[in-house]
């Protein structure tokens, strides 16, 4: 087993991590840039390491301090959370080099999955599921227009290398196409540092369901289930709920054990997210692979009571999937989480500042993942959330009703942020009969539809 593990991240990840190294005896070393001194994770972790100022590219973005801190530690593992070096096969081979694990899949299954359209041809050829599109990345706009003639409309561009939404667009016609590649084209290169493109086709009113996978250093590889994260702006998550409402137990076994064998095949370990769109019809096509610890991991901790992020650390550390999950995995109740972000509830623009009152709700069923305090602030530099705020229940109405009680007594003052929408999705007669797809932001708030296509 590991002596001492070093976190490379920060906010409630870097704490979620702290929690599990101090439940399994191991000694936890937190990196931090100047922006978190006073931070949680820093108060909690065994040892602290400033690795530069707050800019990403100076701090938790930079490889050779990150190393180098992990080396001053004595670290034999890193932690890389979501996000920041999470999905970079580089670091994972630099951590290899200097006899440091890093905990996630070997870096070639990373480097596979990173190529959005490499791991879509890598999935069909495997036969699961994949919507119609073109075969690898476009070479030219005319390239693209021929492929968008054979996919048909409407579709999507995106972005090989793309995440967080970015380097994404919905073309309906062919005259639209030029344009819309263009900014594509632009968006993917300023975010990615890499404007390779390619065409899927698009699916109207989708549900986007994803498949928690663990997998041992050995060739097994376990499905935990899905998560229903159809609740989006911007193609960005909001809310995530297990089980799904459409999904059946058989279905589940069905895709489960496709992906288990899939996965065991192109030689995958450690945790994983397989994310797929469900159309009207309930085919399910899968649109990318996730090779890290998820934000919404806890929806499907609490309906399988597995500890995934211990269970990371166990893999990685060489136990067996079978010593780490002791049985078969059971699925009970009901669970959503609400991410809640420090933002504008109109403009939606990032909302940093000073928290002047934090009270966090607790009780039965309901479980907050938060590296914030009162009298804390939140900084500018860093994505804008500020707790995840998860609720269980035997059933999914009990699970709401226990959410929308928990989102009612959650103090956050000093800071907007995105409780009173979620207490307007809570509230939603459509969300209650579980008619949820990727466009129902944009019918709850209409006024939100025109930027987010424009
Ligand atoms: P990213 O890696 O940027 O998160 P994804 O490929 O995971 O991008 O897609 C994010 C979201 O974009 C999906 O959850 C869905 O809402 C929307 N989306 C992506 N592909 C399609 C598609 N082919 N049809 C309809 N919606 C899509």
């Amino acid at each position: 087993m590991f002596k001492k593990i070093l976190i490379a991240n920060r906010g409630e990840i870097a704490l979620r991590v702290i929690c599990a190294c101090k439940e399994l005896g191991i000694r936890s070393v937190v990196i931090y840039s100047e922006a978190d001194r006073n931070s949680l994770p820093v108060r909690f972790a065994d040892e602290a390491i400033c690795v530069g100022p707050p800019q990403l590219a100076q701090s938790y973005l930079n490889i050779p301090a990150v190393i180098s801190a992990a080396e001053i530690a004595n670290a034999d593992a890193i932690h890389p959370g979501y996000g920041l070096l999470s999905e970079n096969a580089n670091f994972a081979e630099v951590c290899e080099t200097c006899n440091i694990k890093f905990i996630g899949p070997p870096p070639p299954v990373t480097r596979l999955m990173g190529e959005k359209e490499k791991a879509r041809a890598a999935m069909k050829k495997a036969g699961v599921p994949v919507l119609p599109g073109s075969e690898g990345v476009l070479g030219s706009e005319a390239e693209a227009a021929e492929s968008a003639r054979a996919v048909g409309f409407p579709l999507i561009v995106k972005a090989s290398a793309g995440g967080g939404g970015r380097g994404m667009r919905i073309v309906r016609s062919e005259a639209e196409l030029p344009a819309l590649f263009q900014a594509a084209q632009s968006e993917a290169a300023a975010a990615f540092g890499n404007g390779a493109l390619y065409i899927e086709k698009y699916i109207e009113r989708p549900r986007h369901i994803e498949f928690q996978i663990l997998a041992d250093q050995y060739g097994t590889v376990a499905s935990l289930g899905e998560r229903e994260c159809s609740i989006q702006r911007r193609h960005q998550k909001l809310l995530e709920e297990s089980p799904s409402t459409e999904m059946t137990p058989e279905l589940r076994e069905e895709i489960g054990g496709m992906l288990s064998k899939t996965l065991s095949d192109i030689g995958y370990a450690n945790a994983g997210t397989v994310e797929f769109l469900m159309d009207e019809d309930r085919r399910l096509y899968f649109i990318e692979m996730n090779t890290r610890i998820q934000v919404e991991h806890p929806v499907t901790e609490m309906v399988t009571d597995v500890d995934l992020v211990k269970s990371q650390i166990l893999v990685a550390a060489g136990e067996t999937l079978e010593n780490v999950l002791h049985g078969p995995i059971l699925h009970r109740g009901h669970a959503i989480e609400c991410r809640i972000n420090a933002e504008h509830p109109e403009t939606f623009t990032p909302s940093a500042g000073k928290i002047t009152a934090f009270h966090p709700p607790g009780g039965t069923g309901v479980r907050v993942d938060t590296a914030v305090y009162a009298e804390g602030t939140i900084p500018p530099y860093y994505d804008s959330l500020i707790a995840k705020l998860v609720a269980r229940g035997k059933d999914r109405a009990e699970a709401i009703s226990r959410m929308s009680r928990a989102l009612e007594m959650f103090i956050v003052e000093g800071v907007y942020t995105t409780i009173p929408l979620h207490r307007r999705i809570l509230a939603d007669p459509e969300f209650q009969a579980g008619h949820t797809d990727t466009t129902f932001i944009e019918k709850l708030i209409p006024r939100d539809t025109r930027r987010a296509h424009g």
